[in-house]
Order: C-alpha cells, then structure tokens, then sequence
C-alpha cells in the first residue's frame, strides 16, 4: 500500500519511546513523501533497530533517528553511541542467528534473527540495509527504499 514513510517512522518512534525511560530517540526529519510498501513490516524493521540500538547501548542514552531523501530513495539511519561492532564481525550481523556480543561481559538476550528478518524484508520492498560501526564506539544501521517521485 500507499503510505506517509514519516508518519509511520513518527508512530514507531513515539512507541518505542514509551518502552524506556533511559533512552533518548531523537527523530530528525525531512520531508520524504510516501513510499509505495508493506506499513507493517516496515514498520517492524525500525523497531528493530530502535530496539537493538536500545538494547547494546547499555552505558548512553542518546538514539538518533535521521531520514533523508537522496534521488528516488528514502534513508533511514538509526544511530547509536553503544557497544559498536568489531570490523571483522560487521559483514555478519545480518545472517540468521549471527550474534557478536556474547563474549563481552555484558550479555545481551536474542536469537540473532531481528537484522536477518530486517534485511530480508527491506530486500523484498527493493531496498537495501548496511550498517556502519566503530567498537567500542557506536554503530549506524541503515536502509534505503525506493520512494514514488510522482506524488511526493
Ligand atoms: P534478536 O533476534 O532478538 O533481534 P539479536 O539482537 O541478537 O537478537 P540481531 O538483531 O539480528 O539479533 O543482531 C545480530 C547481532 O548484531 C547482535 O547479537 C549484536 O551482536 C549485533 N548488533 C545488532 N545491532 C547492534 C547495535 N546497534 N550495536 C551493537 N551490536 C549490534
Ligand atoms: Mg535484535
């Protein structure tokens, strides 16, 4: 269906907003137009990552929520200043039951399904999802979908 992205992305927020009081989801928006795409599971996908930017920054509050539109594509990149990922690990995340952060002295519940889902769904809606990270430092999750140029 047809739908607002940033409607949607402002939903999802303000609903994961009110599942921590620790955490801080700052959304910066521009204006992206609607994208012709399955709502719910793109909405599943921003709560994925809202939830695992949540869930490895155990010692910062602060997420970041940055939208831009770049040619016929809508971005969306989720930031955060939490554990970060090894460099020879980035490439992994996305595969079903990978988990990296086990073997830290923090450990973090999950199944190692939530980017494979993530990345398998943004793959069928004809975008793509890639992931910056510095360890120790923080990570950046992103996903591009293709955005209709006639209506927006
Ligand atoms: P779940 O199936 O509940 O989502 P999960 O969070 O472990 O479990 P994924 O969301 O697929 O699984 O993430 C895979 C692995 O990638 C995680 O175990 C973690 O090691 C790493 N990871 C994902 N997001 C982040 C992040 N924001 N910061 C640091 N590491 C991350
Ligand atoms: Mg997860």
């Amino acid at each position: 269906i047809w739908f607002d992205f940033n409607e949607t992305l402002q939903e999802t927020v303000e609903d994961l907003q009110h599942t921590t009081q620790k955490h801080k989801l700052i959304q910066n928006f521009t204006p992206t137009g609607r994208i012709y795409s399955d709502k719910d599971r793109v909405s599943q996908v921003i709560t994925n990552l809202i939830t695992n930017a949540i869930k490895y920054s155990p010692h910062t509050d602060t997420i970041i929520i940055n939208t831009r539109r770049e040619n016929n594509e809508v971005i969306v990149c989720v930031q955060d200043f939490g554990i970060g990922i090894p460099e020879d690990k980035k490439d992994r995340v996305f595969e079903q039951f990978y988990r990296v952060s086990g073997n830290k002295q923090h450990t973090f519940p999950g199944l190692g399904l939530g980017l494979y889902i993530s990345s398998e769904i943004i793959k069928r809606e004809g975008g793509r999802m890639w992931v910056n990270s510095i360890e120790g430092k923080g990570s950046t999750f992103c996903f591009a979908l293709p955005v209709d140029d006639i209506n927006s």
